[in-house]
């Protein structure tokens, strides 16, 4: 059976005879067909499918093996295709770079959570975070290692909150938070936490400075107090992270007034 696993071949093999195989010794049908469940190329087995026949019986035809080896390349087909599609569908929401969520899957999140909230009556907050100075650590250091440090800082983010809450990859330098069932001063402190994270994984202290590509600006809103709709509370959020970037950067700012000023 382990040949034909590896080979991919079908095999016939006589029960009797394979002493060594418990597992085929208890049946009762020892002139056995095993198939491989295998698509036409042969990349890969997904498992066996084991035809058995009466001691009385006459053996296996040509015919009967061409007919068992379409059956079991159909089948392996379907099985190939189940995977590629988990696949497909997995790549169609996670950032290839970062490997955490893409904008398409946040927006879908976004959604849904405002529907948790709404009908539990739990709040619901959003961080909006940009690198600082992105452009400039792209143009001093390159943009591979300007790739590591968005690996980087979504690692640190995906790390700086609980399971239950969604990082995603809003785009370019760009990261989304959402903390589900949390209300806005306790976004505030995670936002602030995070922040404080980044400027610690700066190689040199930085005196509360902005440093180019280690520290983050952070803008937060909340539903209810900000905003009724998921637009609307984006659209908050991301205000909030412009307000953070022209007061100097390096901070985090909330809607309305903010929280942190460094330096
Ligand atoms: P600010 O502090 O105002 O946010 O300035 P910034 O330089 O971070 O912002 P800006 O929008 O001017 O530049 C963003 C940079 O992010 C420019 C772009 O090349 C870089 N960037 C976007 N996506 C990627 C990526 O996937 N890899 C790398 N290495 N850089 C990226
Ligand atoms: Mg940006
Ligand atoms: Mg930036």
């Amino acid at each position: 059976m382990q040949q034909v696993l590896i080979s991919a071949e079908p095999a016939f093999i006589n029960a009797d005879q394979d002493v060594d195989n418990t597992f085929l010794g208890q049946l009762d049908c020892p002139k056995l067909l095993i198939l491989p469940l295998a698509t036409g190329l042969k990349t890969s087995v997904y498992g066996l499918v084991v035809v058995g026949r009466a001691r009385s019986d006459p053996d296996f035809t040509t015919a009967e093996l061409q007919l068992g080896q379409s059956l079991a390349t159909q089948a392996a087909t379907a099985l190939e295709n189940a995977r590629l599609y988990a696949e497909v569908e997995a790549l169609a929401v996670t950032d290839s770079l970062t490997g955490i969520a893409n904008r398409r899957a946040f927006d879908r999140a976004l959604e849904r959570e405002f529907v948790r909230a709404r009908h539990y009556g739990y709040p619901l907050a959003l961080i909006m975070v940009d690198i600082d100075s992105f452009k400039h650590y792209n143009d001093t250091y390159g943009h591979l290692a300007g790739d590591d440090r968005l690996r980087a800082v979504a690692q640190l983010l995906a790390q700086s909150v609980r399971e239950v809450d969604f990082v995603a990859r809003y785009g370019g330098e760009e990261f989304a938070i959402i903390l589900t069932n949390t209300d806005k001063q306790t976004a505030i402190a995670v936002a602030e936490q995070i922040r404080r994270k980044a400027e610690m994984s700066c190689p040199e202290p930085l005196n509360g400075l902005p440093v180019s590509g280690y520290t983050l600006s952070l803008g937060v809103a909340a539903f209810p107090d900000d905003a009724q709709t998921p637009v609307a509370l984006l659209l908050a959020a991301d205000n909030a992270e412009l307000a953070a970037k022209r007061a100097g950067k390096n901070r985090v700012w909330v809607v309305g007034y903010e929280m942190e000023e460094e330096g």
